[in-house]
Parts: C-alpha cells; sequence; structure tokens
C-alpha cells in the first residue's frame, strides 16, 4: 500500500502524541509548528513541573458549551490508554494527591521523551513554519505558509487556543477549522486570575489563605471551590479561584452579574451561623478581655483584621463578648460570605486554557475527524473543550489525540 502522509499542524502536547501514534501505524508524519522548537508550552506547565494527567479523570472536572457531549470525547476506554502510552515512552507518573506528574518533576522529561519518540520513528519536524491556510482540492490537502506550501493526504489541527500566545497558540485554529465551515463557541480566557470590583484589594495584597469560595450571580449559584486564595491587589487569583473563572466569564459575557463569596471560616470547618457563633463564644471565653484585633489576629492573616472590623462597622478597641447579638452576626456573616463583585478575568496572556472553541457537534467523538471535511482531524485545546486545574486540559491533548491514532488504518 502507498504511504499515506499526515501534516500536523502544531507541535504541541496533542500534536507530539498523534505524531508518535501515527508513526506507529506506519503514516508519513510531519509536524509544523510556528516556534522554532516543539512543546514550548508543555515546558511552563505545572510551574515547570506538568501537571500531566490526573488519577481522577471524572467527568466534573471538564466543561464544553455542549456539556452533553463532553462523556464520548473523555471516555473510560482511551482515559485508561494514557499512562501506557506514557510507559511506552519512558514516562512514569509521580502521583501527588491524584495529580501525576513525570517522575522527575520536570516538565523538560516529557517534552523530550515525547520529541525523540517522534524523532527516533522518522517523523520530520519543521519548525518556524506559520500555517496561514489550508485548501484541500480533490484528495489533497495544500498546507501554506508565507514561503512553502505542502500538500498532504490528512491534515491535523493541533494548534491550541488562545491562551497564552507567546506560546504560538494565539487562535489560528479557529481561523484554520473556520475555513472548511467549522463553527466557532465564542472563546474566553479559563483558569486565569480574576478583578474584582472594590477599593481595598491594595490592603489585602499577598495574603495567601485557605477559603471556600461560591461563585453566583443575582439568581444562581455558578459553582463552588475550595483551597488556597492568593488575594491580590486587583481582586482574587490561586488554583481555587482559576477553576471558577470559565464559567464566571461565560456568565459575565452574557451579561450577567457575578460575584464571589469568600467563606474564611472555612479553614475551621464552620459553614453556618450557628456554627460560627459558637465557635466565637467558645473562644471568647477563653480570651475574655482580648479587643477585636488581638482575638480576630490569631485566627486570620494580620492585613485581613482591620478590613473585615472595619467593613462590620465595628472598632479594633471592642471586645468580642461585649457585642449585641446583632454585632457579632455582622462580624460572623462577612467571615462566613465576604462579597467580591467580579468585573472581568485577567486576559489570554495570563490564562492557562480557553472556554469555548472549534464546536464538539462536528468532529466525530471517536476519531476526532471533521465532520465537515474527510481527513480533516481536530484535537486538544482547540476544541470546545476545556478542564479545571489538575491535568486536566494536558489530560484531553493526549486522549484525543490517542483516540485520532487508534482511529486510524494501519498502512505498514
Ligand atoms: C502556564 C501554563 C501552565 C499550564 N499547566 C498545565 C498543567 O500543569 N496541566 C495541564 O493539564 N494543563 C496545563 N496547561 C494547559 C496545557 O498546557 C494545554 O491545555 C495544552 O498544552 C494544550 O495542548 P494542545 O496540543 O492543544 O496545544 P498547545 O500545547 O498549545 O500546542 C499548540 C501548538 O500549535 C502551534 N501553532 C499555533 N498556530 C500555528 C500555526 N498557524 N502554524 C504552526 N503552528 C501553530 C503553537 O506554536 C503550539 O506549539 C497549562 C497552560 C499554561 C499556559
Amino acid at each position: 500500500m502507498k504511504t499515506k502522509k499526515i501534516l500536523i499542524v502544531g507541535g504541541g502536547a496533542s500534536g507530539l502524541c498523534a505524531a508518535i501514534m501515527a508513526r506507529r501505524k506506519g503514516y508519513e508524519v510531519t509536524i509544523v509548528d510556528k516556534n522554532d522548537t516543539m512543546g514550548k508550552k508543555l515546558l511552563l506547565t505545572g510551574s515547570g513541573r506538568c501537571n500531566f494527567f490526573n488519577k481522577d479523570m471524572d467527568l466534573r472536572y471538564f466543561h464544553s458549551t455542549d456539556p452533553a457531549l463532553i462523556s464520548s470525547f473523555v471516555d473510560l476506554e482511551t482515559i485508561k490508554e494514557v499512562l501506557p502510552f506514557f510507559k511506552s515512552i519512558g514516562i512514569l507518573p509521580e502521583d501527588r494527591d491524584g495529580y501525576l506528574y513525570p517522575s522527575t518533576l520536570q516538565a523538560s522529561t516529557l517534552r523530550e521523551a515525547l520529541i525523540y519518540e517522534a524523532e527516533n520513528l522518522g517523523c520530520t519536524f519543521l519548525p518556524s513554519f506559520d500555517v496561514q491556510k489550508i485548501e484541500k482540492k480533490k484528495d489533497l490537502f495544500y498546507i501554506y505558509s508565507p514561503d512553502v506550501v505542502l500538500t498532504s493526504d490528512y491534515v491535523v489541527i493541533a494548534a491550541g487556543s488562545k491562551s497564552y500566545p507567546k506560546t504560538g497558540s494565539d487562535g489560528d485554529s479557529y481561523k484554520l477549522a473556520s475555513s472548511f465551515g467549522h463553527t466557532i463557541r465564542e472563546v474566553y480566557p479559563s483558569l486565569v486570575p480574576l478583578k474584582g470590583v472594590g477599593s481595598y484589594f491594595k490592603r489585602w495584597d499577598g495574603v495567601r489563605m485557605k477559603a471556600s469560595l461560591t461563585a453566583r450571580t443575582d439568581t444562581s449559584i455558578l459553582s463552588t471551590s475550595n483551597g488556597e486564595v492568593q488575594f491580590t491587589d486587583y481582586g482574587l487569583s490561586g488554583i481555587c479561584v482559576f477553576n471558577l473563572s470559565g464559567e464566571i466569564n461565560r456568565s459575565l459575557h452574557q451579561g450577567k452579574k457575578v460575584f464571589i463569596d469568600i467563606n474564611f471560616l472555612y479553614t475551621y470547618g464552620i459553614t453556618t451561623m450557628e456554627e460560627a457563633l459558637s465557635f466565637f463564644n467558645e473562644r471568647a471565653h477563653i480570651l475574655s478581655k482580648r479587643n477585636l484585633r488581638i482575638f480576630l489576629e490569631g485566627l486570620f492573616p494580620y492585613k485581613l483584621v482591620p478590613l473585615f472590623i472595619e467593613k462590620a462597622s465595628l472598632s479594633k478597641e471592642q471586645v468580642y463578648a461585649d457585642l449585641s447579638l446583632d454585632e457579632k452576626k455582622r462580624l460572623v456573616n462577612l467571615l462566613l460570605s465576604f462579597t467580591v463583585p467580579i468585573q472581568e478575568s485577567l486576559a489570554f496572556n495570563r490564562s492557562q486554557t480557553s472556554v469555548g472553541g472549534i464546536s464538539l457537534l462536528e468532529v466525530d467523538s471517536s476519531s476526532m475527524e471533521s465532520k465537515l471535511e474527510k481527513g480533516l482531524y481536530i484535537l486538544g485545546e482547540a476544541l470546545d473543550i476545556d478542564g479545571d486545574c489538575g491535568g486536566y486540559n494536558l489530560g484531553f491533548a493526549w486522549i484525543s489525540a490517542l483516540k485520532m491514532g487508534k482511529s486510524l488504518e494501519e498502512v505498514k
């Protein structure tokens, strides 16, 4: 049989994995990337350690404009094939509370293993190749850079989303796919810090504390997330904020008002007014004469205490035991549900992934082949599927590439 040519646009996570899978099936594989090296973004992942997968791949960690389709794209059978794939290229996982990293805790290990395997199998790398346009004439794809035109039997769009454009992923996937008639679902930054509305953010800048966050609109709860929050001079950051950001951006772009309610007592296991009042009464019994500032400083980072006292319209010299029930409730209410109105997220250059993208409705979930153009495949973050922090976005990059590879006929 004649060797079939596959050209992969994007030598990132999904592109490199797909190249290996296709070459193992006997295809002639070329990977082009606009950067001068492959896998640039991979080096930044997991703060340089690359959280490449998770032990718990539950569907609740994934999001899409068409949530009902997620289960067919993130299927159990392919999830089970991810770690064996990495074992086959020499990567063993290090399990940190279910978050999986390469055992060296170095992103470069995983990137090098992918590149080495692809090179060793005979894939051709064409760095600094910026794909501007793809056309299909008869049965052949024509792939245009500003100075070269290549042809291929199959094309894979693995050019990422709009997040972290300095890594090369700047939205070209959408342009290339839409030239074949694909629908692009609205794209927003996700896994990104959030800007609040308020004049007090400079006062809590630099604080880190565990808290429970509830994102809501005027009328409904969007999502909750618990963990360490980073308080910044513009609002909120940290993993648990990132995990709310995609859904918040969707609501903000629908013109809704969005708020985050912070439970600062979460770290003490307190979620209700009753529990909080009893906790504080017991504390007041032990620290009977202490003023409010000292009383609260033992519980919260010192930068937060004057802010809490002021916002509850109390004075730092007051003693907790002497407060009226109304005053106690006012303070406790603030600590249980400190509301930050959200203005917007930071931009794509600070977002780890993007909400939205190429519609899942137009892609075959078993092969990742376009339903609109035979021989065109679409992988990874370019698609309208995004995950929480924890290895879910790289997880989907591998899953989509493995699906494509499995579906290819052997040409050996
Ligand atoms: C700072 C940061 C940390 C992250 N940490 C994690 C983590 O720990 N765990 C996790 O699961 N996810 C993490 N992510 C997300 C993860 O990196 C992405 O989801 C994943 O890389 C997407 O893979 P991809 O193959 O779809 O696209 P990418 O890896 O973005 O690769 C796309 C490639 O296509 C190339 N390209 C784009 N346009 C063209 C064109 N026109 N011509 C040629 N080439 C083109 C780009 O140069 C790029 O190399 C992180 C992201 C960032 C930014």
